[in-house]
């Protein structure tokens, strides 16, 4: 932590004695000085490479039976949900392998033969744990016992279910309001787990859900709903094949959403045109080689993208609007035939503000803050033009930015130009990047759910859910700190490490009361505590989730809104492992005792009961047994997916948005945050990114050859960096200068390394979610060499 930073905050908050004396703070990994080797980037995503690479992980992790049981059974309609990404599964016939590399990385990593006992952690203390990189972490094994760090301690030890329970029963019951508890959820939780802890949370009485959708897309989110009135897709899988464009935004799908490749690939032999806007050229949007094509194992691939638009980190709403006033040009230019008038006029509103702004934005500001050139911007608005259904797919480079809902709405104004919404191969796709990210929200896992639902949700279970919003990720890290928030909970996910602003959500965690984690494997989050803190391990989707009435399934939804179920195959990783429903109905118990009438223990015997709950109380469920039971699952209701906007005046709304002027001062660059290829989230599977050519190492920047250059740096040299906030500069040290075709003035270095420069209260305007895109950042030499661990 810098002396300035830990300045600024000692100020704000001062930490009591007794926590700083437990010495509690958050350790960076070693690094080491020799480290790293950059190639050349791949030349095509997946191929030969990418099969022997998944083959050699399965086995290597889980053995042959294992990997045959799992791989053959992962993404099948009978089968279960890849834990990873949210990228839909074809609604036709499957074939035996609809899975990734990255897929069966995640997958592997849940189903190793390895183990993390109490033995484990009685031989090696927290502090010795922390030392370590978050690979080394997660390659340790499953977890296998509920187990309890007591105050004062260094080691973890087993608890029972039952004491680990009543543990968090009494500290819940001490507080002094509902209110200094959050309770957190990531996206790989189930529907049936989501809707019951969030039931059990709103009995408790408060509304702090944080969860990761905070991160991801609630940009996305807020701004879909206020502009279309739903905050989801509007596509299906199938709409990708009668497309005539897709526009990808900011997003990397070779890495974080693999395939999604093989129907961009199916769209591009279809003479569909893809255009990909981001400030790196990714390789899975150059070309792909499809293993499940004898070619794509062998042969050069295909060419994705066929227009690549490299745009300033934040460029967008300038790029956009570039965009749209070329289309605006031609419109007027052919008196009014290229833009889709009839739906502007029945189906829009505000279409005339829109039209002023856009008039009035001048192209020095539009070329110099997208940083392309008015050529290829004149080329996208050509593609958009002649596309009579068009899909636009983005993901976090759109949406963690300051201004990532003007970006997202940005996209929104660009689609309704043409009336790409309602239609046959077209719409809108933020593309989600957890299993059940979006599931989650559904069936109620949010700070500020609306009205209905709460409504819904009191009279099914004969209790007033409490009406003040609760906390996001932000405001529950901010509590936490500020002492407001005493005890966290964490459903799955490694809060920690995908938070922003790790020192200081390292102070705020160790200040709580207790800290809760429900996981898997062992993670940095379970290495930065409260005073106590417990690890309750939970069944993976890859296992048997065997209940008092039988052989359980759960469900999830997928990025288009497919809700279907999900059933493992494996014997669980230990006999002492429960269920998340299990564990919340046990929390529930617990702390709520005689004050909840829920059935809780009924609940956990048969899920088809808390789909009965969810049906009662979510829009879109009916016959939710019946029809999750159906090979595939089903599509949720969808308004403009189906022709109408559930928005108040029932029209889509065109919005404004001013061009973001970041003002960066003399050496200063624009850093964004992104993934390796070994890498899902917050897991780390490997220190290779084959796809940009790092191989043996992660602590690298990306940087402009321009840019090295004028800064006197050379290629493999450590820096440090710097970013820049009115709440004072953060530093992250020892990265090595890896020359990258970027544009100027632009880095890039990997999340979570990262996360440490990101201000806590750096955030999206309106959404909350955490600008990890948008870091002003300048880059030093690193004063000294790297520490040798
Ligand atoms: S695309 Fe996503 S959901 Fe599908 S197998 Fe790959 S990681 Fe899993």
């Amino acid at each position: 932590m810098t002396q300035a930073f830990r300045d600024e905050h000692q100020r704000e908050e001062q930490p009591d004695a007794s926590q700083e004396a437990r010495g509690v703070q958050f350790a960076e990994p070693p690094v080491l000085e020799d480290e790293g080797v950059v190639r050349k980037p791949s030349p095509a995503a997946a191929g030969a490479v990418s099969v022997l690479e998944t083959m050699r992980r399965s086995l290597a992790t889980m053995g042959a039976k294992r990997t045959l049981a799992t791989l053959s059974q992962v993404n099948q309609k009978d089968g279960f949900d890849c834990p990873s990404c949210a990228w839909p599964d074809p609604d036709s016939k499957r074939r035996m392998a609809e899975f990734c590399e990255n897929g069966a990385k995640a997958i592997a990593s849940e189903a190793t033969l390895r183990r993390v006992t109490p033995e484990f952690f009685a031989a090696h203390s927290i502090s010795e744990l922390a030392a370590h990189s978050d690979l080394w972490l997660d390659q340790q094994g499953r977890l296998t016992h509920p187990l309890l760090r007591q105050k004062g301690s260094e080691h973890y030890q087993a608890i029972s279910w039952e004491e680990a329970f009543s543990l968090i029963g009494r500290e819940l019951n001490a507080l002094a309001s509902p209110n200094e508890a959050a309770f957190y959820t990531s996206g790989r939780t189930s529907n049936e787990a989501a809707f019951m802890y969030q039931l059990f949370v709103r009995q408790f009485g408060t509304n702090n859900l944080p969860d990761c959708s905070n991160m991801c897309h609630e940009s996305s989110g807020l701004g879909l709903n206020e502009t279309i009135g739903i905050g989801k897709a509007t596509v299906k899988i199938e709409d990708f094949e009668h497309a005539d464009s897709i526009f990808v935004i900011g997003q990397n799908p070779g890495t974080n959403h693999p395939r999604m490749l093989s129907e961009l690939q199916k769209a591009a032999r279809n003479g569909c045109k893809i255009v990909s806007i981001n400030p790196l050229a990714e390789t899975g949007l150059i070309r792909f080689k499809n293993p499940q094509e004898a070619l794509g194992l062998l042969g050069v691939g295909s060419a994705i993208a066929s227009l690549f638009l490299p745009v300033r980190v934040n460029g967008d709403v300038a790029l956009l609007k570039g965009i749209m006033k070329e289309m605006l040009d031609a419109d007027r230019k052919s008196a009014g035939t290229r833009l889709d008038h009839h739906f502007i006029a029945h189906h829009t509103e505000n279409f005339d503000a829109f039209l002023r702004d856009l008039d009035a934005e001048s192209w020095e500001t539009i070329l110099a803050e997208s940083g392309v050139s008015r050529e290829l911007i004149q080329q996208a608005a050509q593609i958009a033009l002649e596309s009579e259904r068009m899909i636009c797919c983005w993901a976090m480079g759109i949406t963690q930015h300051n201004n990532g809902v003007a970006n997202v709405q940005s996209i929104v104004n660009f689609a309704l130009l043409r009336g790409q919404i309602g239609r046959r191969g077209a719409g809108l796709c933020p593309v989600r990047g957890h299993s059940n990210v979006q599931g989650d929200r559904t069936v109620g896992i949010s700070e500020k759910m609306n009205e209905n639902f709460m409504q819904a949700l009191g009279k099914e279970f004969g209790f007033t859910p409490p009406a003040a919003h609760g906390y996001d990720v932000v405001k529950s890290i901010q509590a936490m700190h500020g002492g407001r928030v005493k005890v966290f909970l964490g459903m799955g996910g490694n809060f920690l490490s995908a938070t922003p602003d790790t020192h200081y959500t390292a102070e705020a965690l160790s200040r709580c009361r207790l800290t809760v984690q429900i996981s898997t494997k062992l993670n940095r989050g379970h290495l930065v505590t409260g005073e106590q803190a417990l690890i309750l391990p939970c069944l993976g989707r890859t296992e048997r989730d065997i209940q008092a009435g039988g052989e359980q399934f759960v469900s999830v939804e997928d990025t288009t809104g497919v809700v279907h179920q999900s059933r493992g195959v494996l014997e669980p990783a230990s006999a002492e492992l429960r269920s998340e429903p299990a564990i919340v109905a046990g929390i529930a118990q617990a702390t709520l005792g005689a004050r909840s009438s829920v059935p809780w223990s009924a609940l956990v015997a048969d899920y088809d009961r808390v789909r009965d709950h969810i049906e009662h109380v979510v829009p879109g469920f009916s016959q939710y047994n019946r029809r999750v039971r159906e090979p595939g699952g089903f599509y949720l209701p969808n308004g403009p997916r189906e022709g109408t906007f559930p928005t108040s005046t029932r029209r889509a709304r065109f919005t404004v948005h001013a061009i973001p002027r970041l003002g960066l001062a003399r050496g200063q660059l624009l850093l964004t945050t992104l993934r390796s290829h070994d890498q899902f989230n917050t897991t780390i599977y490997g220190e290779d990114d084959r796809y940009r050519g790092i191989f043996g190492t992660r602590r690298v920047v990306f940087l402009n050859a321009e840019d090295i250059r004028e800064r006197n740096l050379s290629e493999g040299q450590w820096v440090d960096l710097v970013s820049h906030f009115p709440s004072g500069q953060r530093r992250a040290a020892h990265f090595k200068v890896v020359r990258y075709d970027i544009p100027r003035g632009c880095a890039a270095a990997y999340f979570p390394e990262t996360n440490v420069l990101v201000a806590v209260d750096s955030v999206a305007a309106k959404s909350n979610q955490p600008a990890y895109k948008s870091i002003i950042i300048s880059v030093e030499t690193s004063p000294s060499a790297p520490a040798v661990g």
